[in-house]
């Protein structure tokens, strides 16, 4: 059986129900494709988004999900403001993004995500696990030591639930930067993150590449092996961008 390539859409904090056209036109072009059954399609909207979806897009192949949830409970309580796994299944989500950079920058630490986790998988939502250095880690080659701990923070209480995970590596520096990494550094950096989870959880686990992929820059990715997909930030906004980028992929 063939494994799923994954191309993930993070909206982030951009989009109005109007912008849902740009997935219907993916969705379009999907349909049209036939040669890509591998594909794993899937649009990480914001909250405000996620109820329009589940109606505009009935019995579609492309898959949605939360960029986040809240740590309080999976269920329902007193916690203003908060969105839990279980409300996000209720609007359909097969998926949850967690771990993002720009989330552990607000205050999310590995403990939190370490029951964010769980909460999701109680949920049965699938986990997208994003972990990712810093500049200053880049340049002081802590990159792999930043990568693993938070890894290994993240799956050692879940080991159950790894066939529900998926890691996503998101260098910070390169999140929205135009930045790369170069190919060897990146395929051999896939390679430590294999070997390391195989090691501690005797698993194999989907890693995705994230950080400013684009139409341009996407078939260099195609050399990495291990890579089973990406985490798409800016480039997944407009239908044209994002379709481009599968359509050079699949080339
Ligand atoms: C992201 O934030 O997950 C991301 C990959 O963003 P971009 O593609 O814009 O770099």
């Amino acid at each position: 059986m063939h494994s799923k390539n994954y191309f993930i859409a993070n909206w982030k904090m951009n989009g109005d129900a109007k912008d849902l056209q740009n997935i219907s036109k993916v969705e379009k072009y999907l349909k049209m494709k036939k040669n890509i059954e591998d594909l794993e399609c899937v649009f990480c909207l914001p909250f405000t988004l996620l109820g329009f979806a589940k109606s505009h897009f009935k019995n579609s192949q492309i898959k949605f999900g939360s960029q986040d949830l809240s740590c309080k409970t999976a269920d329902y309580g007193a916690f203003t403001g908060s969105i839990s796994a279980q409300m996000i299944k209720n609007l359909g989500c097969k998926y949850t993004i967690l771990g993002h950079s720009e989330v552990r920058a607000e205050g999310d630490t590995d403990k939190l995500i370490d029951k964010k986790i769980r909460f999701a998988i109680q949920k049965k939502l699938k986990v997208i696990l994003c972990v990712g250095e810093s500049l200053k880690e880049f340049k002081n080659k802590k990159s792999f030591g930043k990568v693993k701990r938070q890894i290994y923070l993240a799956l050692k209480n879940n080991r159950k639930s790894l066939n529900n995970i998926t890691i996503a590596y998101e260098p910070i520096w390169s999140i929205g930067t135009g930045i790369v990494p170069n190919d060897d550094y990146l395929k051999n950096f896939f390679i430590k993150i294999n070997d390391f989870v195989k090691k501690k959880f005797k698993k194999k686990i989907p890693i995705l590449y994230g950080g400013s992929v684009s139409h341009k820059n996407i078939s260099n990715f195609k050399k990495i092996d291990l890579c089973k997909g990406f985490l798409i930030g800016g480039a997944s906004l407009k239908s044209k961008n994002f379709i481009d980028i599968i359509k050079n992929y699949y080339n």
